[in-house]
């Protein structure tokens, strides 16, 4: 992919990590928290894992989704510095830049994703 994409895309995930972390952050902190977790929160400029790790710990349905997009932007960026941004994670084709324009984390093609998601509802209906 063209570098000048990479960054613009970098700046859109970058962007968007910042709102999610403060989302997180707020609700954590509107939340029903013991007393020493607040505290983590607010005292301590914690990093990105703690705070996913409270939100997936504490299960509120919001906050979860809200983490797991967190953790998907993480990965996104990890992957652009990592050299490999744009490029599937299953069958290793470039993600077509249009889909990545709406979806800036996604980590597969189209065809994978539909893949992936029909593996995950058989493995949900199999529990
Ligand atoms: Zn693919």
């Amino acid at each position: 992919m063209d570098a000048k994409l990479v960054e613009a895309f970098h700046h859109t995930l970058e962007d968007r990590r910042r709102d999610l972390l403060t989302g997180v952050r707020a609700h954590l902190l509107n939340g029903e928290l013991a007393a020493e977790e607040r505290e983590r929160l607010e005292v301590r400029d914690i990093g990105d894992d703690s705070v996913l790790d409270l939100a997936e710990s504490l299960v509120l349905a919001r906050d979860l989704r809200e983490a797991q997009a967190l953790r998907a932007v993480n990965l996104a960026l990890e992957r652009i510095r990592a050299g490999t941004y744009g490029i599937c994670v299953d069958c290793g084709e470039e993600i077509p830049v249009a889909r990545l324009q709406v979806e800036p984390e996604a980590e597969r093609c189209v065809a994978c994703q539909q893949r992936w998601e029909a593996l995950q509802e058989q493995t949900e209906a199999s529990l």
